[in-house]
């Protein structure tokens, strides 16, 4: 196989000399629900110009055969034209028309058009998932963004069927058990925003009306689809609430009609992401149908990830970013408008920024401490990079820089920046200057040094305050130290940046609440800013720094804040504080500058004074790597112990069927180890025993199996029993889960083996056995594969397609055996393979800093003697 890969020098050199009037695509998948088809018929003609008549160019496509190719006429031979990867054409003219037609295989990875088959009925579903370049799995085109063109699809499906495109369909047709569904065509988009929705799928319509601003009606019809079999539990009434709310809210804001006549929103199996933005026909991830009871924080980020996907309409689908370069610059807008839109539109999401700065703020710090992490803008040199760059850069440390720009600018000024972008640039593609030309224009402010400073270099800067008082305990004075964003000591100063942020000064009242007294907005510049307003003030209980969340920034304290929050962190009453207080506890944790012990001490302390149910689930999850991979070695046992007993007290004090006893109940499943954990999680799967309120519903089933499965008290006859109970896409993820969990070796091997081994199994069953097989606590079990793991990452990374790969890569990694021996294989494989894939050696370095933090913290931790304030 040619190399799939595509470089951004190639993409400029065809969009130099090419411009593309409009593609014709017709798909014929009445074969899908034959299990022994492994492919469908693709034909694609192409109109286009060409700026130097005679020169040549070439398509992309990712077919298993090719049938034809005929330009302007005249026949090619597949055999000569096509290498794997790409169609090679010469001899253009001024104008073009090019066919190919092709037979395209059927995706059971999640990359080009994917197919599924429902255990529970049978049915046969289809989707299309291409972002960044796997529409070239589905018909032959030119795979960058920035030769966009209308397409108009031609879809033959079996008659049953429901199809859905980008357009509306036109005409409909039916012969025999086929049926054929003609859509008009597209406006102006690119390749990676084409798609295709076919089965059998439920659907429920609606529409959306409003009057514009010309006094014209705009009418957005509305659908919401999912399988059949999903339909019990489909509340797509909470979902089209959301979606005209924020269609309400996009329009006011953006001040540019939707542009994509009507919306779809698709919920599909198997799906590899959160959701993608296809103009007019979003896709999501159908976990987002919630089949047993969620808490309030998953309806929260299902809501986000809509409002996320319609901004995109604008930001993203019709203004495009040039080359994935600048992929940020849709992914950073979308994300900051799905937490800004639930309070903007006014859905009942009013904590949306709690969750942005506990949840992505964490994604963001995390991945800007890699040694791979990179700037906002980042470098991409072609299609592999660019799968690796939808990360916590992108899209949370982007984000939050926007979110430090609307503080900058102001958001009148960054809004009317935005109006302007969309109507200057409405069906093209952009790069960096655009926006901020248009925002300099309604700012009055150059960005050119914020720009360089925020989104031109990489890294964290960490900002603590130093505070001096007289004998009386008044400020004298407030200082905010800002540290560099280079680990090294000798550059210190490298990568400060501007800050504007505010100041909190909190004081206990008579009751022992935690109220802010004072509020200080300041820039912060340099190494080291003077707080000018706190002179003269009582030194306050706890001083903290960004305050409300503006800058990007890891917060420490002094040490009487520090010591205030140690007895007194639940009692700060601001939602928001509490919770930046909560990450900066977290991430002086993971810097191995407080001991994971004590970090799990506060959890148990505090966790179950902690309101917010996001930021609840989110201190269950850290507190367990806490122990799983910072504590140190001796003290695991004992920590797990502590959550565990601390999970069934808060349990069994938790409001009757509340979301907090619903969480407090996983997280006894995921800590529960104990003779009397398991008795009660077994009693809990038989009825026996009972926790008032607490409804033990399929998916807690599954999560108490797992528990049982974990610490091998769940026969193989059970764990059948219960899939038989749940013949689902959810049960056999489960399941299969459950299996791989099981702590003997004969569970392990075929965990592993069905991995490696053999390509079969879809990412969502990669992930489900990854995720069983490295439980960190059976590390004694898996430390066998830490050294065929390395042996195997090339051939992987040759062989699987990059979804598959990234998720064998990242799941298998030894994280668990945090020990010198495993770090040194790590570095031994680096430095043995300088030519391995760039995408790979980064993924092994990003896993390979996971495991040198976890012993940094294990050292941080083992130093210090056991906190028994807990
Ligand atoms: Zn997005």
């Amino acid at each position: 196989m040619p190399g799939k890969n595509l470089s951004r020098e190639e993409a400029q050199q065809r969009a130099g000399v090419l411009a593309v009037d409009g593609y014709l695509v017709r798909l014929d998948v009445t074969s899908a629900p034959d299990p022994a088809a492994a492919t469908f018929r693709s034909t694609t003609t192409i109109t286009f110009r060409c700026s130097e008549p005679g020169a040549g160019t070439f398509l992309d496509l990712l077919a298993p055969a090719v049938r034809s190719v005929t330009l302007n006429g005249r026949a090619l031979d597949p055999a000569t034209a096509y290498d794997g990867a790409r169609v090679h054409v010469d001899g253009l003219a001024a104008e073009n028309v090019l066919t190919v037609e092709a037979d395209c295989a059927y995706s059971r990875t999640g990359e080009g058009l994917h197919r599924f088959v429902d255990p529970a009925d049978g049915e046969t579903y289809l989707y299309t998932h291409y972002e960044p370049a796997d529409a070239r799995r589905v018909f032959a085109n030119f795979e960058q963004p920035d030769l966009k063109a209308p397409f108009t699809f031609t879809v033959t499906a079996p008659a049953a069927w429901d199809v859905r495109s980008n357009a509306v369909h036109e005409s409909v047709s039916t012969e025999g058990s086929a049926r054929t569904w003609e859509f008009a065509p597209t406006k102006p988009i690119s390749t990676y925003l084409t798609a295709v929705v076919a089965g059998p799928y439920h659907v429920v319509t609606d529409h959306y009306g409003r009057e514009l601003a010309d006094g014209t009606a705009l009418e957005i019809p509305l659908a919401a689809l999912c399988r059949k079999s999903l339909a019990p539990h489909f509340d797509a009434e909470e979902i089209l609430g959301v979606t005209k709310l924020g269609l309400d809210f996009f329009h006011e804001t953006f001040d540019y009609p939707y542009p994509f006549g009507k919306y779809d929103q698709a919920f599909v199996p198997e799906y590899n992401i959160g959701a993608m933005e296809n103009p007019g026909c979003v896709t999501f991830k159908e976990e987002f149908v919630f089949r047993s009871k969620v808490t309030d924080a998953s309806y929260e980020a299902r809501a986000n990830v809509v409002l996320h996907e319609m901004a995109h309409m604008w930001f993203g689908d019709l203004v495009t970013p040039r080359w994935w370069d600048d992929l940020w610059l849709k992914e950073s807008f979308a994300d900051f408008m799905g937490s800004y839109a639930l309070i903007g539109a006014r859905t009942r999401y009013s904590s949306a920024w709690v969750t942005f700065a506990n949840q992505r703020k964490a994604w963001a710090y995390r991945q800007d401490q890699f040694p791979t992490t990179h700037p906002v803008t980042a470098d991409i040199r072609d299609l592999e990079d660019a799968k690796l760059n939808f990360d916590g850069i992108t899209y949370a440390k982007g984000a939050s820089v926007l979110k430090q720009l609307v503080a900058y600018v102001g958001s009148e000024a960054f809004f009317e920046g935005a109006r302007r972008y969309f109507k200057r640039h409405a069906f093209g593609n952009t790069e960096l200057g655009d926006l901020l030309g248009a925002l300099e224009e309604t700012s009055g402010r150059d960005l050119k040094s914020w720009a360089a400073a925020w989104l031109q270099t990489a890294g964290v800067n960490a900002l603590t305050p130093q505070v001096t008082t007289d004998a009386e305990g008044r400020i004298t004075e407030l200082a905010v130290l800002q540290g560099g964003t280079a680990d090294d000591s000798a550059t210190p100063s490298r990568g400060l940046r501007p800050h504007r942020i505010a100041v909190g000064l909190y004081d206990r009242d008579a009751d022992g609440a935690l109220l802010r007294t004072d509020r200080i907005e300041l820039d912060v510049t340099g190494a080291r800013t003077v707080v000018a307003g706190a002179v003269g003030r009582r030194r306050p209980d706890l001083i903290l720094l960004n305050d409300e969340d503006l800058t990007y920034c890891k917060v420490r304290f002094d040490a009487d804040s520090l010591e205030t929050l140690r007895t007194g962190l639940g009692d700060i009453r601001d939602e928001l504080a509490r919770a930046l207080a909560w990450s900066a506890v977290w991430n002086l944790t993971r810097d191995g500058l407080m001991p994971a012990r004590d970090y799990v001490a506060l959890v148990l302390r505090f966790a179950g004074q902690e309101g917010n149910i996001g930021v609840l689930q989110s201190l269950h999850a850290q507190s367990k790597t806490a122990v799983d991979l910072y504590a140190a070695p001796e003290w695991r046992a004992e920590g797990a112990r502590r959550l565990a007993d601390g999970a069934l007290h808060e349990l069994r004090a938790a409001v009757p069927g509340s979301d907090h006893q619903l969480a407090w109940a996983r997280f006894l499943a995921q800590t529960a180890g104990g003779a009397e954990h398991l008795g009660l999680v077994r009693g809990l799967l038989a009825g026996s025993a009972r926790i008032d309120g607490l409804e033990v519903d399929q998916e807690l089933r599954w999560s108490l199996w797992l528990a049982l499965a974990a610490a091998g008290q769940a026969t193989d006859e059970e764990l059948a029993g219960e899939l038989a109970a749940d013949n689902t896409a959810g049960g056999k993820r489960q399941y299969t889960q459950c299996l791989a969990a099981r702590p003997t070796p004969e569970a392990k091997a075929a965990a592993w083996s069905a991995v490696v081994d053999s390509d079969e199994l879809p990412s969502a069953l990669v992930e489900a056995n990854s995720a069983g097989f490295a439980i960190p606590a059976q590390r004694d079990l898996t430390a066998l594969y830490a050294a065929p793991y390395f042996k195997l990452l090339e051939r992987v990374w040759a062989e699987r397609t990059i979804e598959i790969a990234m998720r064998i890569v990242g799941g298998f990694f030894p994280i668990a055996q945090t020990d010198e021996q495993t770090l040194a294989e790590a570095d031994a494989w680096l430095e043995g393979h300088p030519q391995a894939a760039p995408a790979l050696r980064r993924l092994v370095l990003e896993r390979r800093d996971d495991l040198a933090r976890a012993l940094r913290a294990q050292a941080c931790d083992g130093a210090r003697p056991a906190d028994d304030r807990a």
